[in-house]
């Protein structure tokens, strides 16, 4: 790890002023802010992030960690932790797609320590921006290649990739959040700003160096999810390599409003696909009206991946992906709620 200058923010407006230069997911950000640390500590230590000046915002977790259920929906601090928010009985009884994206990350350690915040702005998992011996990577090195692209890809992203990065996003809980439509309130220098969870992940076009649409020195202090008829029917399926703790390969947020056996909305949420967390629009306007029979869903199945690109190792993915859609959405139908 290489030195750098530790600012232990005491109230949030220090931590903003302190926190001028971080932001938008940039490998080369001067500033990183500090939370649970597990996504942070780890690449400072491998050197992909040298920020010179890190800022802790342990000082500030105590007016940004409430978990706020109400009529309008729930809203949740951005510095909660991981577990607290997956054992939240309310959070579990009307948002169970969210406990459970919570719940089936990372490990028991990892959710005691993380913040909601930290898992949403985590990095790619990409074997090759996490290992600085690898000359060729876009997202590290702007405008020197991409080694996955004709290397070892079996995880890479196949919606929405181009040929300048194929990594995928990696986070479970964003994609929960994705399917409710969820917003996400933030504070910088210029005051507060409200976006959409799906405005901030950018596509990695000509700069898959710079991540998010955050601005600089700006924190993310909550997430709200809006109440909706289709909440409590909601899950999340997750496949991956091993049941102890693994990154998805594939992942779905599902949640339906029903009646009588016929879909009246439904909200899609894909993991392990795409840059960002994909929300399959198309795919759930398909959904609206019809009863939810097994031909259905694999219908809206085959829309939701009918634009996914492959790269070899991955070839396996959309078939996947579709299976796992088909078996969320038919779990969820089946949920007595
Ligand atoms: P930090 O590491 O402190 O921060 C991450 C980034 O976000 C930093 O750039 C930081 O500057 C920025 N940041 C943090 N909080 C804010 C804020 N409020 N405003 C603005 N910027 C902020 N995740 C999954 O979803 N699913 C998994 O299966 C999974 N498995 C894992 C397995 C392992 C072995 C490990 C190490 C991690 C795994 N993770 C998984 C990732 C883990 O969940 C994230 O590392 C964690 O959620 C990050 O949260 P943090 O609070 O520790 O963030
Ligand atoms: Fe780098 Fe993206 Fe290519 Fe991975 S997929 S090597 S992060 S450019």
């Amino acid at each position: 790890m290489l030195p750098f200058d530790y600012e232990r923010a005491g109230d949030v407006r220090q931590a903003v002023s302190a926190g001028i230069g971080a932001g938008q997911g940039q490998v080369d950000a001067p500033v990183q802010y500090l939370a649970g640390g597990t996504t942070l500590i780890d690449l400072m230590k491998l050197q992909v992030l040298t920020p010179s000046r890190v800022v802790d915002l342990k000082g500030v977790y105590s007016h940004f960690d409430r978990i706020e259920p109400g009529p309008a929906g729930l809203r949740l601090g951005a510095m909660a932790r991981m577990s607290s928010v997956a054992d939240h009985p309310v959070v579990q009884r009307d948002f169970p797609v969210l406990a459970q994206s919570l719940q089936l990350a990372a490990s028991a350690q990892l959710r005691n320590m993380a913040t909601l915040g930290g898992n949403v702005l985590q990095r790619t998992r990409c074997a090759y921006y996490r290992d600085p011996s690898w000359e060729a990577c876009n997202k590290r090195r702007p405008g020197s290649g991409c080694s996955a692209m004709g290397g070892v890809n079996r995880n890479f992203a196949v919606l929405g990739v181009d040929d300048s990065c194929i990594a995928q996003y990696p986070g479970d809980f964003a994609i929960a959040l994705v399917a409710l439509d969820a917003q996400v309130e933030l504070l910088g220098p210029s005051g507060p700003r409200v976006i959409a969870l799906e405005a901030l992940h950018r596509p990695p076009g000509r700069t898959p160096h710079i991540e998010t649409t955050l601005r600089s020195g700006e924190i993310i202090t909550a997430f709200t999810v809006p109440a909706g008829p289709w909440a409590r029917r909601s899950l999340y399926l997750k496949i991956r390599d091993r049941e102890s703790y693994e990154f998805a390969i594939a992942s779905a947020a599902v949640a339906l409003a029903m009646e009588g056996g016929v879909v009246r909305q439904a909200r899609i949420g894909l993991g392990g696909m795409a840059y960002r967390p994909w929300r399959a629009r198309e795919a759930e306007l398909q959904l609206a009206g019809r009863p939810l029979t097994e031909s259905a869903a694999a219908a809206a199945a085959a829309t939701a991946l009918r634009a996914a690109v492959t790269h070899g190792d991955n070839d396996y993915k959309p078939e996947l992906a579709r299976r796992t859609l088909v078996r969320g959405l038919l779990q969820a139908g089946r949920m007595e709620v």
